[in-house]
């Protein structure tokens, strides 16, 4: 059963009002349904917006920030749990091993790094956690392509698509978790001669 959420989404807001929008109504519906939220302890940008609607509709925040980004990213006081985590590795480690579930939003190079490293373990089997990537705006739309892109030049399995799932609006994120489906074996694509 899904009890919490690791949310990775840009430390900046982004260009498009609609991408701040979906960072608070994802902390709102979060809290509606009781999933504690899971993310990097930052004040700034789409990741304070999540924080705070999590909190102001009575839901439980967990942030992971590294000393070296307390000042960077505005380590978050107003929070349920602020953890000092050791470098930018434990951070991750630490919301990964956390979090019953995924949920990723609009972001920069950052969220990129974050998502691909749950997605990239998901594929070893470190880990059999849903990712939801949120296609606000189409924002994820370049990114879907590319993963097309690698299947189309055999670098992964077809069915390595079915470890995330990409839904368009926040509000069908938990019907996504709800309905993930683990893909099948093999992830591997047969060795061309
Ligand atoms: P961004 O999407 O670049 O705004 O960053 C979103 C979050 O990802 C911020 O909390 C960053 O500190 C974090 N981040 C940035 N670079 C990395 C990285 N290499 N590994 C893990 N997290 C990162």
């Amino acid at each position: 059963m899904i009890k919490s959420l690791c949310v990775f989404c840009g430390s900046q807001h982004g260009s498009d009002r609609r991408f701040r929008a979906a960072a608070t109504r994802l902390g709102e519906l979060a809290a509606d349904a009781g999933l504690k939220v899971i993310y990097g302890g930052g004040q700034v940008g789409l990741m304070g917006a999540v924080a705070d609607a999590t909190m102001a509709g009575g839901g439980e925040v967990v942030g992971l920030i590294p000393a070296r980004l307390l000042e960077r990213e505005v380590g978050h006081r107003a929070i349920t749990e602020l953890i000092v985590a050791r470098d930018m590795f434990d951070r991750k480690d630490q919301m990964i091993a956390r979090a019953d579930a995924f949920v990723v939003l609009p972001g920069g190079l950052g969220t990129l790094d974050e998502l691909l490293e749950v997605v990239t373990l998901r594929q070893l089997g470190y880990h059999g956690k849903p990712i939801v990537l949120v296609n606000v705006a189409g924002y994820w739309d370049p990114l879907i392509a590319l993963v097309d892109q690698v299947i189309t030049h055999g670098f992964a399995a077809p069915n390595v698509r079915a470890l995330y799932r990409a839904v368009a609006s926040v509000d069908d994120v938990l019907q996504a978790l709800a309905i993930d489906t683990p893909p099948s074996a093999p992830l591997r694509v047969a060795q061309a001669e």
